[in-house]
């Protein structure tokens, strides 16, 4: 049964409702290990579907284009406050739709249509927003990209250094969405001060071990810090831009009028709730232990002969190239959802192979560990990887169907938050 209840959705649109099950079903029996996905509680989920929804609040608390903002106002200030609250920033908003147009208010805020920018190369572990061709900021901006040495699968900083100083870029970004090690927050703000570049850390996959204390903070090192709240952060789909005091203006102004129209107070809402959970004392209990079950899963893999690159994870975050194995990342991520185990392909560093069928997997232990598993169930979901590539190369679908019903097995004995199987 779904939480909060959906009895009115059964009515009006049993189709509808169904589906929704269905998920919920999916979501239930399946161990997720898509590194940018999540579980969020019951009362985020009550929040994001709330009346809120049907409310026009355009511009910012106390200075709105709409009446009726006697409870809207309060909502996201508080949204805000738990925001610079919880990271420590002088500067939050919570207003943009999303990860990709949070970066997008950065481009208006900091540079101007042809600005040289420097960001992760996307095949390296950059977002497409970081400047990659077929996004509108690799179209309208003039891109650099560092990436990773080969030697060992981590962030070059004297290529970012040399990139830096030779194209002076307006932005350096740093984060990513297949960085499987610690960002140096530290040395790209030196370089950034160094080339009078504004320095984003796009925190969007981080944020949840930043807030728990599982990552190094980029406040006091970052200009301006973008992240999504639906990742380890465990908030709704949305996204916050934190900054200093000096930018608060600039980025406020990006977002509305910049881009946006009507924040999406439901939204806004789940957000500020999604961050009062994460200041609960429990919190930093679950990002240690994202952290902890992704090294003890990255260990379990390599015993298993998996190349990990970089040789492993300082954080959620695992990025396997499956050259050796002899099976390219699209079957074995296909063969793995049959298996019951959800990752997707991703290109590795250097990757020979074409983006829509590279050579890795990535895969990440937020969700799991949101349902409860520790570091002692990582060897049996290593174990079940390592079958199901194995049955992947040989075709073999009753394998494959055989460990998603010792997996659906395991995940029935931890409860999920927003749904639990009719009793
Ligand atoms: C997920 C992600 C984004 C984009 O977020 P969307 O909400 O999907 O637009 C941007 N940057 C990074 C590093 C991400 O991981």
């Amino acid at each position: 049964m779904h939480q909060p209840p959906i009895g009115h959705l059964h009515a009006a649109d049993p189709d509808l409702a169904a589906l929704v099950e269905a998920e919920a079903r999916r979501q239930f029996a399946k161990a997720r290990l898509i590194a940018s996905e999540n579980y969020v509680s019951p009362a985020v989920l009550e929040a994001t579907g709330s009346v809120l929804t049907n409310k026009y609040s355009e511009g910012y608390p106390g200075r709105r284009y709409y009446e009726g903002q006697q409870n809207v106002d309060p909502i996201e200030t508080l949204a805000a406050q738990r925001a610079r609250d919880l990271f420590g920033v002088e500067h939050a908003n919570v207003q943009p739709y999303s990860g990709s147009p949070a970066n997008l208010a950065v481009y208006l805020a900091f540079a101007r249509p042809g600005d040289t920018v420097l960001g992760m190369s996307l095949p390296m572990g950059g977002h497409l927003t970081h400047g990659w061709s077929v996004s509108a900021t690799g179209r309208w901006f003039n891109p650099v990209r560092y990436g990773v040495r080969a030697e060992d699968g981590r962030i070059d900083m004297d290529e970012v250094r040399d990139l830096a100083r030779r194209e002076r870029p307006k932005i350096i970004w740093c984060g990513g969405t297949a960085v499987p090690r610690t960002i140096d927050f530290p040395a790209f703000a030196e370089i950034a001060r160094e080339v009078g570049a504004v320095l984003a850390a796009d925190i969007s996959h981080i944020a949840g071990l930043i807030a728990g204390g599982a990552h190094p903070s980029p406040v006091g090192h970052a200009d301006v810090i973008t992240t999504t709240t639906h990742k380890t952060l465990r908030g709704p789909r949305g996204a916050m831009i934190m900054s200093t005091a000096e930018h608060a203006s600039a980025v406020d102004k990006a977002v509305f009028p910049g881009l946006q129209g009507g924040p999406h107070n439901h939204t806004t809402a789940a957000i500020a709730v999604a961050l009062k959970e994460a200041a609960a004392p429990d919190f930093a209990g679950y990002a240690r232990q994202v952290v902890a079950n992704a090294a003890a899963l990255a260990a379990a893999l390599a015993e298993r002969g998996f190349d990990l690159v970089s040789g492993g994870t300082d954080n959620h975050l695992i990025l396997i190239d499956l050259t050796g194995k002899g099976v390219p990342g699209k079957p074995a991520a296909q063969a793995l959802d049959r298996a019951g185990i959800e990752l997707n392909h991703n290109t590795v560093p250097f990757d020979p192979r074409k983006p829509f069928d590279p050579s890795g997997l990535r895969l990440g232990t937020a969700a799991v560990t949101t349902r409860g598993l520790t570091a002692e169930h990582m060897p049996r979901l290593a174990e079940w990887i390592d079958r199901a590539v194995q049955a992947a190369a040989k075709q073999d679908e009753a394998a494959l169907d055989r460990i998603a019903a010792e997996v659906a097995e395991l995940m029935a004995a931890f409860p999920m938050p927003g749904w639990a199987p009719a009793p």
